[in-house]
Formats: structure tokens, sequence, C-alpha cells
């Protein structure tokens, strides 16, 4: 085992991973930007080393620094969390030629799944199904114009290198082609440096489900179930529940058996997400997260494992601690991601939270560094923190859900919590009867409500 990990994040997911060291005695490294001095996982750590100014470029993102902290403590292993470095294969190599650790998996796996068009073409081969579309990039209008017709509108662009919902244009009919490509690729390489990009067919009603996988990098993977992450903003995920109130239990374990096969194909090593969207009873792939998700805990809810501890053990060369049939499946759980955000416009909230009362009972977990008294900075991602509630059945844990939001105040900044509060009095929601659009729609619909 470890003895030291250094935690290359920040905010609730740096608490996360490090209250699982805590708990199976590895000691921690805290990094933090000077915006961060302040912050739960630095105060927790047992010792922090400042990387930089605020400008994530500058220190959670900037290599050199991260790679000097670790020879500054001697940590032995590195976790990244997710966001930043976290699919970045070349930290991964870097730290493996230092002979640290990197939590997670081969820089190889993480380069094929962070290019998707190379992931979409991996998958085919390992026979998991994906959305029908170009077979790889599209080159020229005329390419996309003839993939188009023979798919049919309304089809989505795509970037190659895409993530947070970036790179991505609808054509609904072939005169927004053109438009839609040239957008595509402007906004894939403003973001990400590369513009290509490629098409798939726009499913109309789909339901985001994804597969929670593990191996172990010797041949050995299982699944952990799928969970929901239908209910998106801007193709962001804004809750996510686990089991999926759309699907059966026949689709259930068809997914999950064919993701693990292909996992144990490819000797993939740590805890991955492959993503879906569910339509009329068919899975089509979209991507692999080669990575710790933060809607991870509605997984651990309901299968009581502790998936950071799992991935250390992983990362130190322990096998699989289970086998598929070890696995079992108790309750529901929801997650409702808190953003300091305003709950209708999402306009970012940074500032003092001058009163913090989180709710707690059975069932009930609060995943966030905040506290009162803590500055939010607006330099990062306005996630302060994960309510998660399990219920011995999908009812149990709506209304357990209405409890807490009833309960968690945050004063001093705006927060996303009416947002929540306003959902769980629908009855599409209440039902589980939404889509991808869902959300949006709803929106929109209460924008025009005077
Ligand atoms: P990113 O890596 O940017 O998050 P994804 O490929 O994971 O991109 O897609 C994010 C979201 O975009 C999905 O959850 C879904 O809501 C929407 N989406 C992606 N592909 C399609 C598609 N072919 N048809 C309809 N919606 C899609």
């Amino acid at each position: 085992m470890f003895e030291k990990v250094l935690i290359a994040n920040r905010g609730e997911i740096a608490l996360r991973i490090l209250r699982a060291c805590r708990e199976i005695g590895v000691a921690t490294v805290a990094v933090h930007s000077t915006a961060d001095a302040e912050a739960m996982h630095v105060r927790l750590a047992d010792e922090s080393v400042c990387i930089g100014p605020p400008p994530a470029a500058e220190s959670y993102l900037n290599i050199p620094r991260l790679m000097a902290a670790c020879e500054i403590t001697g940590a032995d292993a590195v976790h990244p969390g997710y966001g930043f470095l976290s699919e970045n294969a070349r930290f991964a190599e870097i730290l493996e030629t230092h002979d640290i650790t990197f939590i997670g998996p081969t820089s190889e796996h993480i380069r094929i799944m962070g290019d998707k068009i190379e992931a979409k073409a991996t998958a085919k081969r390992l026979g998991i199904p994906v959305v029908p579309g170009s077979d790889g990039a599209v080159t020229s209008e005329k390419q996309a114009a003839a993939v188009a017709k023979e798919m049919g509108y309304p089809v989505l662009i795509k970037a190659a290198a895409g993530g947070g919902g970036r790179g991505m244009k609808v054509a609904h009919r072939p005169e927004d082609l053109d438009i839609a490509l040239k957008t595509a690729r402007a906004e894939a390489k403003a973001a990400f440096g590369d513009d290509s990009v490629y098409i798939e067919k726009y499913l109309a009603k789909p339901r985001h489900i994804e597969v929670q996988v593990f191996g172990d990098g010797k041949g050995n993977a299982i699944h952990l179930g799928e969970r929901d992450c239908s209910l998106q903003r801007r193709h962001q995920k804004v809750w996510e529940e686990a089991p999926s109130p759309g699907l059966n239990v026949e689709e259930r374990k068809r997914i999950g058996a064919v993701v693990a096969d292909a996992m144990r194909k490819l000797k993939y090593r740590g805890a991955g997400t492959v993503e879906f969207l569910y339509e009329d009873g068919q899975f089509f792939f979209i991507e692999m997260n080669t990575r710790l998700q933060v809607e991870h805990p509605v997984t651990e809810m309901i299968t009581g494992l502790d998936l950071v501890i799992e991935q250390i053990r992983i990362a130190a060369g322990a096998s699989l601690s289970l086998k598929q049939e070890d696995v079992t499946f108790a309750g529901h759980a929801i997650e409702c991601r808190i953003n300091a955000e305003h709950p209708r416009t999402f306009r970012p909230s940074p500032g003092m939270i001058t009163y913090w009362h989180p709710p707690g009972g059975l069932g009930v977990r609060v995943d966030s560094g905040a506290y009162q008294g803590y500055r939010i900075p607006p330099n990062y991602d306005s996630l302060i923190g994960k309510l998660i509630v399990h219920g011995k059945n999908r009812n149990e844990a709506l209304m357990r859900l209405r409890r807490c939001l009833s309960e968690f105040v945050i004063d001093g900044i705006d927060t996303t919590i009416p947002l929540f509060k306003d959902l769980v009095k629908e009855s599409d929601i209440a039902n589980g009867a939404y889509d991808i659009h869902w959300l949006e729609n709803y929106l929109k619909a209460s924008e025009q409500k005077p």
C-alpha cells in the first residue's frame, strides 16, 4: 500500500479522497492555489503545499508544480480526482517515469478514450453498441452532407476532443449543416486546440445512462450497475440517480454484462464510466470517462462500496476485491449538485457563505468542502457540494430528498437548492418520466410564466 497520496484537486472531491485515505491509514498531501489557502481539504490534510496563484493553468493544471510538490513531500501516489488533470495521459505518463503511481488507468487507455473518435471505434471493436454516425472524423462539407443524408436529419456535430458539452452543434435540416460544422469546429478549436469533428445521429428523446466499471488491469472487470443522468442543462448533469427509473431488470443486466465484458477484453485498470444514450430499449455508446465521476456516490449508496478505496487498492497492485456475483444492489439513491449559482439564470455566485446548515439523518450524505465563513473563490467550477439521499425504494428516496432540501440552509450566496425544491414537486420527476431534454424544456416553460 502507498504511504502518502498527493491529491491533485480541490473542493469536495479533494475532501472525498482524503477521507478514503485516512480510513485506510494512508497519509495525505493537499495542494492548493493561493485562492484556496483556507479550504477544508487543506486544513484536514496531513501536509499541504501551495502550488501557485488562482488561475488553474498556474496551479491545479500545472504539471511541473505538481511534480515539485510530489518531490518535496515524498508522495508515492497521486489521485487526480475528476476534471483538472484526471484525464491527462501526459500527466499519468510523467508520474510513471518518476516512479509515482497515478491512481487511474494506463496512460494508453486515457489517450484512447480521450479522443472520442478513437473511443467510439474501440467501443465498437469491443462489442459495445454505438450511436450511428460517421466512421471517424469528417474532413469536408461534402462528406458531412453525404453522411447526414444517409443517416437522416437531425444530426449532431461533435468535437473529437470534446468534453463538458462543448463543441457540439445540432443540424436539423440540410441547410443548417454548414453553419453547425463551422461553429462546432470553431468552438472545439478554441476550447481544446483541436478542430476535428465527427457526426452522429441526433437522438430525439434519449435518457443518459452510464455504467460504472472497475478493472484490475489483469483481465478481471466488474460493473456496479448504472446511473441515470438525464436531468441536464447545457449537456451538464444536474441530478443523478441509481438505479435508473427507465430501465427494467433485463436491460440493466444486459448492458452491465456487455460493458464488463468489454473492459475485460481491454484489460482496463481502475474506475471508469461508460456513457450511453438509451432510447426505445436500445443503448448507444457516446463516450467513456477514465476517472472517478462527480456522481459516484449514488453507486456507493446502493452497493455499499467505497469506490475511492477500491481505486487506491487497485492502483497499489491488488486484484479486484469482488466478483460480479458478490455485487449487490439495495434501494435507490439520488444526488443533487449544489452549485453556487442563481437557480434560474445559473449566473455564478461566488462569495462568503454567511450561514451553513446541512441536512442530516438516516440515508443522508452531504459531500462538500464548504462551511460557515468560507469564501468561494470566483476562479473555479461552481459546484460547492452534493446532497445524496438513499431510500429503500425511489419513493422513499424522493420523500427524503424533499425533507433534506427544506432543511438545507446556505446564506450569503445563491445556490441551486431552490431549483431542486421546484423539481421535486413535478409529477414527471416523481414518475421518473424524463429524458435529456426535459430540464431545458421545463426551464424554458417556467421562464415564460409570469
Ligand atoms: P461531453 O464529453 O462534452 O460531455 P458527451 O458525448 O458525453 O459530451 O455528451 C454529453 C451530452 O450531450 C449527453 O449526455 C447528451 O445529453 C447529449 N448528446 C450527446 N450525443 C448525443 C446524440 N447523438 N444525440 C442526442 N444528444 C446527444
